[in-house]
């Protein structure tokens, strides 16, 4: 199974559980509890949801799936950017926790920039780590300029990661916040790794699925996992598509492969805005 350092010095798994509209269908919640239970049985044992997924839904779909395995987890969860001042990410913190059912989340994440100084926000992440509510903090969806301005605020812990859109169809990334990434010692999560289904059936894609003969999304995930500070976030809510995503942990693409991929999804040749979902 393939990990990930965290500056922190924390292997992770490279591969986890999305959880992007769960918990908004009732109906659903037995299935999806399933789901996660299962890609935690196979090993994908980071499970990333937000505050937002299905407002406070999903955190407790996840909270009934982690029940009497919270020590197997890394639990990643994020704070509305409207919630991120330094009083209200510490009480966003504890109501997330109270619908996770767990007294701490390994990682808490600022979903995306807002208004509130990011100096308020870290210094509550802060807080909340010496208090023990989490283990560490990072963002998401924040791009070149972001990190920068972020790096300029005084913390006594790093951030750990910057959640952000990369798949095959979307890897503006590769032009610079990957490498400067890299570079600093940081590292990366792929959200929509999957390109929410939307790229599975590529011609290319599916010639290099067959030639390994796994799934396309197999193929799609490991292209992700290229790199050792990626992790990826495949959403599944099936056993069939949550076995066939865990496949991607012992898939190795070739040069050929990756010619292939690249010939068909082009890296980029400038710079360009970071995607958003
Ligand atoms: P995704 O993981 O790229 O794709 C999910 C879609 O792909 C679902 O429709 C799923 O269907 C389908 N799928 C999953 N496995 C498959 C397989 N093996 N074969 C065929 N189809 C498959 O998209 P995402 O949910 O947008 O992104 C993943 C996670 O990233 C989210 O769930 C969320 O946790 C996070 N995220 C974060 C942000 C952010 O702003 N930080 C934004 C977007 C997403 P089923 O559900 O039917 O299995």
């Amino acid at each position: 199974m393939r990990h990930v350092t965290l500056p922190s010095g924390r292997r992770v798994p490279a591969l986890g559980l999305g959880t992007w509209h769960m918990g908004e269908d009732s109906r659903q919640r037995t299935a999806e509890v399933a789901a996660l239970r299962a890609g935690l049985d196979l090993g994908l044992s980071l499970i990333d949801t937000a505050e937002m997924y299905g407002e406070g839904g999903a955190e407790e779909v996840v909270g009934d799936a982690i029940q009497g395995r919270r020590d197997d987890v890394y639990l990643v969860s994020k704070v509305y950017p409207h919630n991120a001042s330094l009083i209200g990410t510490v009480a966003a913190c504890e109501r997330s926790l109270k619908r996770l059912k767990t007294d701490h989340l390994d990682l808490y994440l600022l979903h995306w920039r807002g208004s509130y100084a990011l100096a308020d926000t870290v210094a509550a992440f802060e807080r909340l780590e010496k208090e023990g509510k989490i283990g560490g903090w990072g963002v998401s969806n924040f791009d070149i300029n972001d990190m920068a301005e972020l790096r300029r605020v005084v913390s006594a812990s790093p951030c750990l990661t910057n959640q952000v859109l990369y798949h095959l169809g979307s890897r503006g990334i590769d032009w610079d916040l990957l490498p400067q990434t890299a570079a600093a010692g940081g590292t990366l999560m792929a959200y929509s790794p999957l390109g929410q289904g939307d790229i599975l059936d590529n011609p290319a894609l599916t010639k290099v699925a067959a030639k390994h003969a796994v799934t396309p999304a197999a193929v799609a995930l490991a292209w992700v996992l290229r790199h050792d500070h990626i992790i990826a976030i495949p959403k599944a809510s099936t056993l069939a598509h949550v076995q066939a995503n865990a496949s991607a942990q012992d898939l190795v693409l070739d040069d050929a492969d990756f010619a292939a991929l690249n010939s068909a999804f082009p890296p980029p040749k400038k710079a360009v805005p970071l995607g958003m979902n």
